[in-house]
């Protein structure tokens, strides 16, 4: 997959008059968003990972543009009055690492385009329609298989063109370093566009394809015209097109799997590849890498992963971590802390729990009396317990594991992504996660994200599991860049499609998302008359336990039923013998939604009385 955009942006866009001045061209807008805004949103949905605009006339506009998408990098052609598209490429190309997709800075298009050249196997390719009727179409003549032979704006030189060119190519390294040499070798070309470039190239032996979609949606935008003809007859298809691609919306308030945005589920839509081949393997490894940068220093953590769920992972880290003689402590403070000692004694494991309220902070001072009072190896705890949205202060806990000198397993598995972890500093050595809660990809890949030195001390450890065994998928997959068993391969793509996401969103501002999204549903439980199972001080935002309310003409069934009938899936929750619903901030959901579904749950609680 291609992972780099260039945007050519430097021109001034004269032919506007007025309007362009003082803006880029690329910042006209169509239906309330700029041009090229839109575009770097298609860009990242189409997995490209990093977008390099060379930028010229007004380039503070797409510096600014660059504080939003932290994907987007500037690089300014000063020289931008006297060169055209091929200086402005030319300064871009320090930062371009591999193949990359060129795209001019004024088009609006189809999406789909994108992902014809995503698919393409060949190192250079031209996306083309047919006729557009724009009345300033470049024209790309072409031999029989398809090469381009020339490029021209004179229908006379092109008669019978192989189409027209959209402005969007797929550009090899190879390819890039052929048109500068070429750009290079002339000063009467300071004024090259890109495609004479590509043209020249073609014609020496580097071929450049044509690659036509006859009715394509798209246009350039390069006067008052072309924009009133792309307001009234280009745009509308556009959005038709993606209307009909979009996939129906559930929200999805229980907690994970999570709402996956479109750009997510499309991700897992690709050619059926072995996941014993090179290509795959350097998938696996880019979204190894990606999934320890949410939560820690890559120079010293490295994740591990599994086709499995989150209890997968907390398997596979509590039967892999606790040395073969080793003593291990596990925080019970709610089902998943009671799971970690569950699957402690599974595999007979030398184990104490320490038990605490569910819905009350640990109390320190036991648990560190609980730490002094043996000598154990190992210490697990979880930060997040889902069951009643209750936060472990990891922040104090692990540190003081580390002063007794014992590891710590930790599952963050519903924190993760979700707010700023920071594993090197809090002192934890292996913590689980899985793919599909706030990182946003589907279910099927649980992963541990382990202290590199940590790991290696499991080396000679006689196994005490077999599939889940943290070491050995380690080893083997450094050796080969294969997991042992079969992978659930197209949950990667959209695995690695989701790191895209939370990368371009930053896991700060998807804090910040569901803190909001958290704050509107406590004030409404208030102004309801709900009270929560935790207080608000020790909660997470992530999850809220709801105390049922006390009449018998509530049932959770029909507050289900309700809510789903409006695309809300909400979850019960039963601690014991209290009684509670949650709602999850998980994944895509937004302000608006959760203020929505206040309503919702307002109109059922009224209707039985309760307010
Ligand atoms: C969701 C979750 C898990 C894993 O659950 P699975 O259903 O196995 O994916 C583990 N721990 C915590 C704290 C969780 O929230």
């Amino acid at each position: 997959m291609i992972k780099q955009a260039v945007i050519v942006a430097g021109g001034l866009g004269s032919r506007f008059g007025n309007r362009t001045k003082l803006m880029p061209k690329g910042f006209i807008e169509i239906d309330g968003v700029a041009m090229v805004e839109r575009s770097v949103q298609k860009l990242i949905a189409a997995g490209i990972e990093e977008i390099i605009i060379g930028t010229g006339h007004c380039s503070e506009y797409y510096d600014e543009l660059a504080e939003k998408y932290h994907v987007i990098k500037t690089v300014r052609n000063d020289n931008y009055m006297n060169t055209s598209s091929m200086g402005t490429l030319a300064v871009c190309v320090p930062y371009i690492k591999g193949d990359f997709i060129l795209l001019e800075s004024d088009l609006i298009y189809d999406a789909v385009g994108l992902k014809v050249l995503q698919n393409e196997e060949r190192d250079n390719v031209i996306l083309a329609s047919g006729k557009s009727n724009s009345h300033d179409e470049v024209y790309l003549a072409a031999d029989e298989n398809f090469i381009l032979t020339n490029v021209s704006k004179d229908k006379s030189i092109i008669p019978d063109p192989a189409g027209e060119l959209v402005g969007i190519t797929k550009i090899s390294k190879n390819c890039l370093d052929k048109m500068m040499a070429y750009y290079n070798s002339d000063p009467a070309l300071i004024k090259l566009d890109y495609e004479h470039a590509l043209k020249q190239v073609s014609l020496d032996g580097e071929p450049v394809y044509v690659h036509k979609v006859e009715y394509y949606a798209w246009t350039e935008i390069d006067d008052e015209s072309m924009l009133d003809r792309a307001l009234t007859q280009i745009w509308p298809r556009i959005k038709e097109n993606e209307e009909l691609q979009s996939i129906r919306r559930e929200v999805l308030l229980n907690p994970g799997p999570s709402t996956t945005t479109d750009s997510v589920k499309y991700a897992q839509v690709v050619a059926d590849i072995c996941p014993r081949e090179l290509e795959f393997g350097n998938l696996m490894e880019e979204v190894a890498t990606g999934l320890t940068e949410v939560c820690a220093d890559p120079k010293d953590y490295i994740s591990v992963m599994f086709g499995c769920s989150g209890t997968g992972a907390d398997e596979a880290m509590v039967s892999s971590c606790v040395p073969p003689d080793g003593k291990l402590l596990v925080v019970d403070n709610g089902s998943y802390g009671a799971r970690l000692a569950k699957i402690a004694s599974v595999y007979n494991i030398d184990m104490d729990v320490f038990k605490s309220s569910t819905y009350e902070p640990i109390d320190i001072k036991a648990l560190e009396e609980q730490m002094k009072s043996k000598k154990y190896t190992t210490f697990a705890i979880v930060y997040h317990e889902t069951t009643t949205g209750l936060m472990n202060d990891l922040a104090t806990i692990c540190p003081m594991a580390k002063k007794y000198d014992m590891t710590t397993i930790c599952d963050i598995v519903s924190a993760y992504g979700g707010m700023p972890i920071d594993l090197g500093k809090l002192g934890i050595d292996f913590a689980t996660s899985t793919s599909n809660k706030h990182i946003g990809g589907m279910a099927g890949v649980g992963f541990v994200v382990c202290k590199r030195d940590e790991l290696l001390k499991q080396k000679d450890w006689p196994m005490r599991n077999y599939y889940l065994n943290l070491y050995d998928q380690y080893k083997y997959f450094l050796e080969t860049k294969q997991t042992r068993f079969t992978p659930p391969v197209q949950t990667f793509y959209a695995l690695r499609q989701a790191i895209i996401e939370t990368k371009v969103e930053t896991v700060e501002k998807r804090y910040q998302r569901f803190t909001a999204c958290w704050e509107i549903l406590v004030k409404a439980l208030d102004e309801i008359g709900l009270k929560m199972l935790v207080n608000r001080k020790y909660q997470s935002h992530f999850i809220t336990a709801i105390l049922i309310p006390e009449t018998p003409k509530y049932s959770f069934n029909a507050l289900h039923d309700y809510a789903k009938s409006f695309g809300f899936t909400i979850y019960p929750g039963k601690l014991g013998n209290i009684d509670t619903f949650r709602i999850a901030n998980m994944g895509d959901i937004k302000p608006e939604e959760m203020t929505h579904f206040t309503c919702v749950l307002r109109d059922y609680m009224h209707s039985i009385g309760v307010c």
